[in-house]
């Protein structure tokens, strides 16, 4: 099994708006003895997760997280080529665990006007989580303390919005938090929703940047129900009809035309179906976690500890 990330890749999704992505090579389906993936990869094909940031180039540039450190240079050489030189206006971090944040200060060195967007109150708690979280300086030459950046570092809250030229990205409260201060985003004139974490899915090794319609096979209720297993561990234990509420309110409020993951696809046509999918994966999840499911997972949690007296 290799875990080496792969550098960046990228795909125009609109005029402006970049996809860029990182993999990480989880090894074959045999490989794999635990998932049961049949249904959309091949025994003898590798499978990947992923890391996926969002730039816009536009009047202002703004990049919506940072892919992770060991890519720290091969995403500012990217940004560099897809900006033809100009400079980038705003960095914004979903949340501050290093697969999102990880090149933070990496990106700000490389451009000192950047203003440095991060959330707040993002889904309910206070401030505090924000530009002195440790994970924003995990590069071992970035300075420990922010008040060393030149950079503007602002908080952000939902609601507030950027306007970018022809773009306007807002800020929104996200329905399906893997963080207390997880804070999505949307962007107007594409109608784009940026998921962070909910939505992600597993893909096969030649469809890395291929939009989730255009994938060999269709994403199929497996993979989503893997990925949100691991990602959001709470999500066993929901109420089903408010994981349901929450689901119609993104369909009726936020009405997404694509709907943009950070581990997973993007979503541009038939979002109903990959919704549908989502809401059977976290139906067999809820199953998952009910008390005689738990037992054996508890007795393992509480067993006494095999040492020598
Ligand atoms: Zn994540
Ligand atoms: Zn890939």
């Amino acid at each position: 099994m290799t875990e080496t990330v792969s550098t960046p890749k990228h795909r125009e999704l609109s005029d402006g708006l970049y996809w860029t992505q990182e993999c990480l090579p989880l090894g074959t389906l045999t490989e794999l003895g635990q998932f049961d993936l049949e249904e959309w990869v091949e025994a003898d094909e590798d499978v990947h997760g992923c890391q996926n940031a969002y730039l816009l180039s536009d009047e202002r540039n703004l990049l919506f997280d940072t892919l992770t450190q060991p890519n720290g240079d091969d995403v500012v050489e990217l940004i560099d080529d897809l900006l033809e030189g100009e400079s980038l206006d705003y960095l914004v971090i979903s949340h501050p665990e290093a697969n999102h944040a990880g090149n933070t200060f990496t990106i700000l060195d490389a451009y000192p006007d950047a203003t440095l967007l991060v959330p707040g109150e993002a889904a309910g708690y206070g401030s505090g989580h924000g530009a002195e979280h440790e994970l924003y300086h995990i590069a071992s030459d970035t300075p420990a303390d922010v008040d060393q950046v030149p950079n503007e570092i602002r908080y952000v809250e939902p609601g507030e919005t950027i306007d970018l030229g022809t773009h306007t990205v807002e800020f929104e409260a996200p329905l399906f938090p893997d963080h207390s201060f997880t804070l999505w985003m949307s962007e107007r004139t594409t109608n784009t929703l940026f998921t962070v974490d909910w939505m992600g899915f597993l893909h096969q090794s030649s469809n890395c940047v291929t939009l989730a319609s255009d994938l060999d096979r269709d994403v199929a209720v497996e993979q989503v129900f893997r990925f949100h297993a691991l990602a959001f561990p709470w999500m066993r234990f929901a109420d089903l009809d408010a994981i349901e509420r929450a689901v119609d309110d993104v369909r009726d409020r936020l009405d997404p035309d694509v709907i943009a993951p950070a581990h997973g696809m993007v979503m541009t046509d038939g979002l109903d179906t990959y919704l549908d999918r989502f809401l059977e994966a976290v139906e067999a999840l809820s199953r998952e976690g009910e008390p005689s499911n738990m037992e054996s997972k508890l007795e393992y949690i509480l067993r006494p500890p095999e040492v020598d007296r």
